[in-house]
């Protein structure tokens, strides 16, 4: 037995299908290290197919109005017991598939109902790979009040799966002291492998989906993207508008905790490099060029001027406290001198501009103010960024080139980002300038 240990978790769609589980199984064979395997539950195996959570989800919502989900339940029941004939596994499906029907009938919560696509996903592929099965209420704890216990969490996972060699933990929940199922936010079972990496204090946490890694643009906005072969766990944050998630974005943070990097690979085409998420202090800096471009469109600028509102005392924290109480998350807030613009979420803002305006000239009293709607903002990171002189001109150069006008620039403290606001219309053509003006 090799001393590495390797968390690997697989996600739905690499785990859909019989013939997915047998290219599964060649990937964890293929290295000693990989010891703890984190599943998630079957996928899609086409785009007109269904999520076995999804169907769960149903079955639950059908049952909670007294409502026949016979239907729906044949189809998890068919795909198991599919995976499970065509693998030729000796695991008797259909009791824990009964079980599992007649709590959500005697009226189950949504989470337990959700829970048990991992559960059973967990015991097909223990069973495939000749694992011990542990059962995931066994390692992750949530606190009464539903908060994920990061603290006894991390002391089960190390006492428990320290004294298994191998382990398939299935991904996407836990449960409290009592027993009760709890899951994460969907995608969760990503955290399950992260929480699990931290835990065991293992060299690598392997991330295996459907896709080859993280790309540099939105691929439905830029052909064919370069696909990020490194990047650091912050630029990913400063990257987190990009579009499809590869990753959930709580995922980084157990395994941050100790720079234990996470690769991402794809079960289809494993021989991909993929990209690797490492620690923050990387200090093999590519110069020259960007990380990636990410963007989002649909915020206002809500702009306020007031002459020495930097003297003012409470000026600022009374103006946040305004989009606080109104539940309004605050994006970006660059200031000059007298002025402060507050960027926000066309859709936190739906229905309450008014009365954030007003609250506003109430406890501010600012000179003036005023809302634009209509913003894109564009997020261009790189760690090569301080270091190397010219990337903004470049950046501002591309987008001048295909007459975008800019109508906010900040950078951040970091300094491995800035941000750029446009007019939503410019959107797409300033994320393709920025792309190619780096290629
Ligand atoms: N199966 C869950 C979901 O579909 C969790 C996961 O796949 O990570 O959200």
């Amino acid at each position: 037995m090799v001393e590495e240990k390797k968390v690997v978790k697989f996600g739905g769609s690499s785990l859909a299908s019989g013939a997915q589980f047998v290219k599964v199984k060649g990937i964890v064979d293929a290295d000693e290290a990989r010891r703890y395997v984190v599943p998630s539950a079957p996928g899609k195996r086409s785009s007109s197919d269904h999520k076995i959570t999804d169907l769960l989800y149903m079955c639950q919502q059908l049952a909670s109005h007294g409502l026949n989900f016979d239907e729906v339940f044949h189809l998890i029941s068919d795909r198991y017991i599919g995976i499970r004939d065509e693998l030729n596994l000796d695991v008797n499906i259909e009791s824990i598939l009964e079980q599992v029907k007649t709590r959500i009938r005697d009226g189950a919560s949504k989470d337990y109902a959700a829970s048990r696509g991992e559960y059973i996903n967990g015991i097909l592929l223990a069973a495939y790979l000749d694992f011990p099965f542990v059962d995931a209420v066994e390692v992750i704890r949530f606190k009464d009040n539903g908060d994920f216990d990061e603290h006894t969490t991390e002391k089960l996972v190390h006492s428990i799966l320290g004294s298994v060699e191998r382990a398939v933990v299935p991904g996407f929940y836990g449960a409290k002291v009592n027993g009760e199922i709890v899951t994460f936010s969907r995608g969760g079972s990503d955290i399950t492998g992260s929480i699990l990496t931290n835990g065991i204090q293992a060299s690598l946490y392997e991330n295996y989906t459907d896709v080859s890694g993280f790309l540099m643009a939105d691929p439905k906005l830029v052909d064919n993207p370069r696909p990020m072969d490194l990047v650091t766990y912050r630029e990913l944050r400063e990257l987190s508008y990009m579009g499809a998630p590869v990753l959930h974005e709580e995922a980084i943070f157990p395994v941050r905790k100790r720079g234990i990097p996470i690769q991402i690979k794809n079960t289809n085409e494993p021989d991909a490099p993929g990209t690797l998420i490492v620690h923050d202090q990387w200090n093999q800096v590519k110069e020259g060029t960007i990380t990636g471009i990410s963007g989002k469109k649909d915020f206002t600028v809500i702009s306020v001027e007031k002459t020495l509102m930097n003297n003012e005392h409470g000026f600022f924290r009374k103006l946040i406290s305004v989009f606080e109480t109104n539940d309004v998350s605050i994006e970006h807030m660059p200031s000059s001198i007298d002025s402060i613009s507050v960027i926000v979420p066309d859709a936190d803002l739906k229905g309450k501009q008014q009365k954030v305006i007003e609250e506003i000239k109430i406890y501010c009293n600012p000179d003036t103010i005023y809302s634009n709607p209509g913003m894109a903002l564009l997020a261009v990171v790189g760690r090569g960024m301080v270091k190397t002189k010219g990337i903004s001109a470049k950046i501002f150069h591309a987008l001048a080139s295909k007459g975008v006008n800019i109508r906010m620039i900040s950078q951040g403290s970091s300094e491995i980002n800035i941000i750029i606001g446009i007019e939503n219309r410019d959107f797409e053509e300033a994320i393709k300038a920025i792309y190619e003006a780096f290629q």
